[in-house]
């Protein structure tokens, strides 16, 4: 089962509940892993405190220009749709970083005269955090594309048992190549106008995707009727409400785990597990409701 924890804007609580969920499901007994693939800002190990077993490079192939074979015909500039070579009177000067490693100035160099090689651009840490097995995807400093390195964060997910897999904020490609293929999404939203808005956009998204999903409701406190109101016309389930509260705050800014600091949050937690197993065993897809 493979569990995508994903929300319309940064600053929900989406860590929060990724991290807590695998902590929950550990405490069952059921083998469980956690896939941070928030990779422009992976913050879960701050929670979970992993022992790292491996770090390894990744990367993604970008042009190099052989000079003694370039005749400077120009094809490579041509072709390249990103901007990622620009030719110049003598030769064709390279931008890496604009690369989207698609081949095809090696294809339409008339010379031979370019190949592909390998350029780092991130890294996966692998490690365990208790019983909990931990993956992380970083990008390097500077870099732009998260895919590369969100995509070999995926390739290393294990076969067996749960994996949650704590997504990239908002709803564009990071957000949308990490939930795709899961089994359930679990939308995080803050009872706001800001929570509302982009938790409709994030909704918009999952149900083009064709997944089951479900919400919770973090920092909850009545006075923003609104989000329930709009999960309640649209029937979407309520996976679990955490209420705001100030310990939960000062755990959080600890860098400390929500259910192990705030003992009786564990039971929004073990909701949250409940729910999305009931609902992925039933086959009720909340974006076909
Ligand atoms: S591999 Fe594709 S994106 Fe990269 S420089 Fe060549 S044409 Fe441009």
């Amino acid at each position: 089962m493979k569990i995508a924890v994903a929300s319309g804007k940064g600053g929900t609580g989406k860590t929060t509940v990724a991290t807590g969920l695998a902590y929950i499901i550990s405490e069952k007994g059921i083998p469980v892993n956690y896939l941070d693939c928030d990779v422009e800002e992976p913050d879960g190990h701050i929670f979970l405190k992993p022992e790292i077993e491996t770090e390894k490079p990744v990367g993604v192939l970008v042009p190099k220009v052989n000079l003694d074979k370039c005749k400077n015909r120009k094809r490579c500039g041509e072709v390249c749709q990103y901007g990622a070579i620009v030719n110049t009177e003598k030769t064709a000067l390279i931008f890496p970083e604009l690369c989207h490693s698609c081949g095809g100035c090696s294809l339409a160099c008339p010379e031979n005269a370019i190949t592909e090689v390998m350029r780092e651009t991130g890294t996966i840490r692998e490690g365990k955090s208790g019983r909990i097995g931990f993956i992380e995807g970083r990008m390097n400093i500077g870099e732009v594309r998260a895919i590369p390195v969100i995509k070999e964060v995926k390739k290393r997910c294990p076969a067996d048992g749960i994996t949650v897999i704590d997504a990239p904020p908002g709803t564009s490609c990071p957000m949308v190549e990490t939930v795709r293929g899961t089994d359930f999404a679990i939308l995080v939203t803050e009872p706001t106008p800001f929570g509302l808005n982009d938790l409709k956009l994030a909704i918009s998204v999952i149900r083009q995707l064709s997944l089951p999903f479900g919400v919770v409701i973090n920092r909850y406190q009545r006075g923003f009727p609104e989000v329930e109101d709009f999960l309640s016309s649209e029937k979407i389930p309520i996976l679990s409400r955490i209420p705001l509260d100030r310990r939960i705050a000062i755990a959080y800014s600890h860098g400390r785990l929500i259910p192990q600091a705030v003992p009786e949050i564990k039971r929004n937690f073990s909701e949250i597990f409940y729910k999305v197993k009931e609902i992925i065993d039933e086959g009720v897809s909340g974006s076909k409701r």
